[in-house]
């Protein structure tokens, strides 16, 4: 029995001018109905990459996408683009990060969550006035009956991105991507949202991806964390596993740079000296090598020459034993 939404040996590759990129390494892991998967790591790690090819918006031109994605049991790997075309919005949807790639300027709120509940639904538009006027009041905007009216420029910021989730949940989708939707606003805004998420949620009980660098906001809004590095998942658990006892030592440097509730939540913040791994030519063995401090403590395995392997359960891809995983992170988190 395979998961709602399951992810196997993914890879995506662009070509591009220099060589080709490898944004996504070799990926797998599922998410059920009703949970939500927090996908961590910084730009660059391949997290939204994953979710563009998910939803089947990459560019099939540039772009070489290998792998098994399964919804609800449907291969959506070299699905055709009208099969694609018919799940999004209907059976999965997305939520960006700027409300305002996602709603056009021409057209009213109401209009643009009316019509998408119109095609998938077949129906009337009078009814699908209705839903889109029902859906803005469980967003929580104020007097939706005049506010489904607007355009989106009279909305603020925050009001926009609710606009954004009612169209996104328009049509009760059984996966939702949400790619950093609440990294543009405010801390107060930004909890309202994510307590919105998780009440329409539970109410339809839809598969969450949920992808951010914020590990405070991954805390708040997740069941089980993958934490992305170079293309590749490092580490993945439940969110109790990974905040209580990290194994990798990118997720340690991940944890310990976590800003305050109090701080720049916009930050992008790069938690680890140095960089980034690049793309086109990824590192040999562990990608993480160039930055990590640890590698001297690896016996037996060469962390620049043996490529380390993630496990499908509850674990990390280092070569470091258990019981170092274990007391490096306590001593790294220590008082000095
Ligand atoms: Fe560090 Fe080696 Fe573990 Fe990679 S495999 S994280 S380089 S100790
Ligand atoms: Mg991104």
């Amino acid at each position: 029995t395979s998961a709602f939404l399951s992810v196997r040996d993914l890879y995506v590759h662009f070509d591009t001018e220099d060589g080709t990129v490898k944004a996504v390494d070799g990926l797998s892991f599922d998410v059920e109905r009703g949970r939500t998967l927090g996908i961590v790591g910084e730009s660059g790690s391949g997290k939204s990459v994953t979710n563009l090819s998910i939803l089947g918006l990459h560019n099939p031109r540039t772009t070489d996408v290998s792998g098994k994605i399964l919804l609800d049991g449907q291969e959506l790997t070299g699905a055709r683009e009208k099969t694609l075309e018919s799940l999004r919005g209907n059976k999965m949807a997305m939520i960006f990060q700027d409300a305002l790639t996602a709603l056009s300027p021409y057209y009213t709120i109401g209009r643009q969550i009316a019509e998408p509940y119109r095609k998938h639904m077949g129906v009337s538009k009078r009814e699908a006035h209705l839903r889109a006027v029902e859906m803005l009041d469980k967003v929580g905007i104020p007097n939706p009956k005049t506010r489904v009216h607007d355009y989106p420029h009279q909305f603020s910021g925050g009001m926009r991105q609710r606009a954004m989730i009612a169209m996104a949940l328009v049509c009760n989708p059984d996966l939702l991507i949400a790619d950093e939707p609440t990294t543009a606003l405010d801390v107060t805004v930004q909890a309202q949202i994510l307590d919105l998420l998780k009440d329409l949620q539970q109410e339809f009980g839809s598969a969450i991806v949920f992808i951010t660098h914020d590990l405070g906001v991954i805390a708040n809004v997740a069941d089980d964390i993958l934490v992305m590095y170079g293309g590749r998942a490092v580490e993945r658990g439940t969110v109790g596993e990974v905040l209580r006892s990290p194994e990798h030592p990118y997720t340690w440097g991940l944890l310990t740079s976590m800003p305050r509730l109090t701080g720049d939540v916009n930050e992008e913040l790069s938690p680890i000296h140095g960089t980034p791994p690049s793309l086109l030519s990824p590192p040999p063995g562990c990608p993480f090598h160039p930055r990590c401090g640890y590698q001297d403590e690896v016996a037996g395995r060469s962390c620049t020459g043996d490529r380390p392997l993630l496990p499908h359960g509850r674990g990390s891809a280092c070569h470091l034993t258990a019981e170092q995983k274990r007391t490096f992170f306590i001593e790294q988190i220590k008082p000095r």
